[in-house]
């Protein structure tokens, strides 16, 4: 089989109010707060996951693919070139803050800042939460899943399956909205990114990154810590369809969703059937009228 990625690895935010950033880090999620420039958050024995860039505006500043070693590296950045993409390495500076051996960073076809890296680099130190939780379910299956609004999404499937060498996992198409969203997976995650069609005015925005705990009570704990705290809920605590996640979502400080989960179901390559959903949730996952 040919290189292909193996996790959304980590990935970076401009943030206009990184105070709130680092409420919701350590009060709601238990994320370790290593401090510098950028601020970067810990979830695991990777030295980060997520990294915050203090700025004037919101958005994603990458989002990272991790390649097995420098052999597929080198391959799949070959087929991110042979779509037509330019796709330049970063400095020695960019490789030491992202604690990767090398990396090359592009823009998708819908415009998403991404990067494909390897070499990634675990820190010395064990994974000290901010607050007493189980922990996050990443290892292998990398930092969780992120979710783009696409201008062209059929375009972007094409990219990720074709250049990146991710997996169809499943679509669906929600019958109150007309949304369509494709499933991609990389590894037993059941989808580490998904793709959706989008109004003109919320293309190139980021749905929402999620992330999974190890254990069903944090997610409660921290659905009561978002109540008792103020931070706004998006959609009320539920359970998906398609992975049968048990989520909520909270706004994060810059505005996209925070979904944090438990017990969602594992991709088998050689049994997994595709499917087609027209209901993204079998209970909740209503929006709060409060934010
Ligand atoms: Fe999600």
């Amino acid at each position: 089989m040919s290189a292909a990625v193996t996790q959304l690895g980590y990935a970076g935010f401009q943030v206009r109010d990184l105070a709130a950033w680092r409420g919701v880090a350590t009060e709601i999620m238990g994320f370790e707060i290593v401090d510098g420039e950028p601020t970067c958050l810990r979830l695991d024995q990777r030295h980060h996951r997520i990294a915050l860039y203090p700025g004037a505006a919101d958005g994603l500043a990458y989002a990272a693919w991790e390649a097995a070693n420098a052999a597929d590296f080198n391959a799949i950045a070959g087929r991110v070139r042979a779509a037509g993409i330019a796709a330049t390495h970063g400095t020695r500076e960019e490789c030491e803050q992202r604690r990767v051996a090398d990396f090359v960073k592009f823009r998708d076809p819908n415009g998403f800042a991404i990067e494909l890296y390897h070499g990634p680099n675990a820190a010395p130190w064990p994974f000290v939460p901010s607050r007493p939780i189980s922990g996050f379910k990443t290892g292998a299956q990398g930092l969780g899943h992120i979710v783009l609004r696409c201008a062209d999404r059929d375009a972007g499937v094409k990219f990720y399956t074709e250049a990146l060498g991710l997996r169809l996992t499943d679509t669906a198409e929600l019958a109150n909205s007309h949304m369509k969203a494709t499933f991609l997976h990389c590894n037993p995650r059941h989808h580490s990114l998904a793709l959706t069609t989008a109004a003109p005015e919320t293309a190139g925005q980021v749905s929402h990154l999620m992330v999974e705990t190890n254990a069903m009570e944090d997610v409660g704990r921290a659905y009561e810590r978002c109540q008792a705290k103020g931070v706004p809920i998006w959609l009320s605590l539920g359970q998906h369809t398609n992975d049968r996640m048990l989520s909520f979502y909270m706004r994060s400080p810059s505005g996209f969703g925070l979904e944090l989960g438990y017990g969602a179901i594992e991709v088998d390559d050689a049994t997994w059937q595709v499917a087609h959903w027209q209901t993204g949730s079998h209970w909740g996952h209503k929006p709060h009228a409060a934010s």
